[in-house]
């Protein structure tokens, strides 16, 4: 049995449907034998109307009650999708950055991720329950919501994995992994079948943006296995693996 640690950006829970898709996948990985838990982001384009909402009202808004606000989206999506596993017959529980035991510092909108300590998410995988995790979010010293700034979902996740002693982190987009250029762009680009964590941060660092930075550096660290792949397709995605590890004994690649 493998401990599996999924991550589902904007795009894949961009709406109602598309949370029963997710939640279907979810579902699915755990009738094959493994336990789960999701990292979810805030459905479609939610973080960017709350900050407009916000900027309407004051164009310098307190940094406190921006991070307050921002962490709304992501419970509205890691809700939804774990009513959507119990719609599909699983049970599942969702849990806020702070529940899941995320503790940043006290940069809001930019915060740091000092500790996790997923307790919580532990007992209710011990459970037989899919926990499923607000990304993008923990709370400071003070007790206050803080968010780890645009993207940080992706950060959630591995960090999440790695507390958890993940086998792997899957990281689900709307493109069929890292590619040579931007599918959406460049048609001949070819798709990265297996790839080290050195290489993708060259990529990272030269501006492509198919994993924040701060998340595959954090891979690296904790020597984590991330899968990143389509949540639209059934096609394997790329492997970011660590040296020494062969990427065909990783487990959930088809
Ligand atoms: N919802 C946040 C954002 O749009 C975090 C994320 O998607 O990773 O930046
Ligand atoms: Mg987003």
């Amino acid at each position: 049995m493998a401990l599996i640690v999924q991550k589902y950006g904007g795009s894949s829970v961009a709406d109602t449907e598309s949370i029963k898709r997710v939640a279907k996948r979810v579902v699915e990985t755990e009738k094959k034998g493994n336990k789960v838990a999701v990292v979810v982001s805030a459905m479609g384009d939610t973080t960017d109307d709350l900050i407009d909402q916000a900027l309407s009202i004051d164009s310098n808004p307190p940094e406190r009650e921006m991070d307050m606000l921002m962490t709304a989206g992501e419970r509205i999506s890691m809700s939804l999708l774990a009513m959507a596993i119990h719609a599909e017959g699983s049970r599942a529980h969702s849990f806020t950055g702070q529940q899941a035991g995320f503790f940043t510092d006290a940069r809001y909108g930019a915060a740091h991720i000092k500790a996790v300590r997923p307790d919580r998410v532990k007992n209710a995988l011990s459970l037989g329950d899919i926990a499923i995790v607000a990304g993008f979010q923990g709370i400071n010293a003070k007790g206050d919501a803080t968010t780890l700034g645009r993207g940080g979902s992706d950060t959630s996740a591995v960090a999440l994995a790695a507390a958890l002693g993940a086998d792997i982190c899957e990281i689900y987009t709307d493109v069929d992994g890292i590619f040579t250029a931007d599918p959406r762009i460049v048609p001949s680009a070819r798709r990265i079948p297996s790839i080290d964590y050195e290489s993708i941060l060259e990529m990272a660092s030269c501006g492509s943006k198919v994993l924040a930075l701060r998340c595959v550096e954090y891979a690296q660290r904790f020597n984590m296995p991330l899968h990143v792949r389509s949540s639209f397709s059934r096609r394997p995605g790329t492997l970011v693996v660590p040296d020494g590890i062969d990427p065909r004994t990783l487990p959930n690649l088809d």
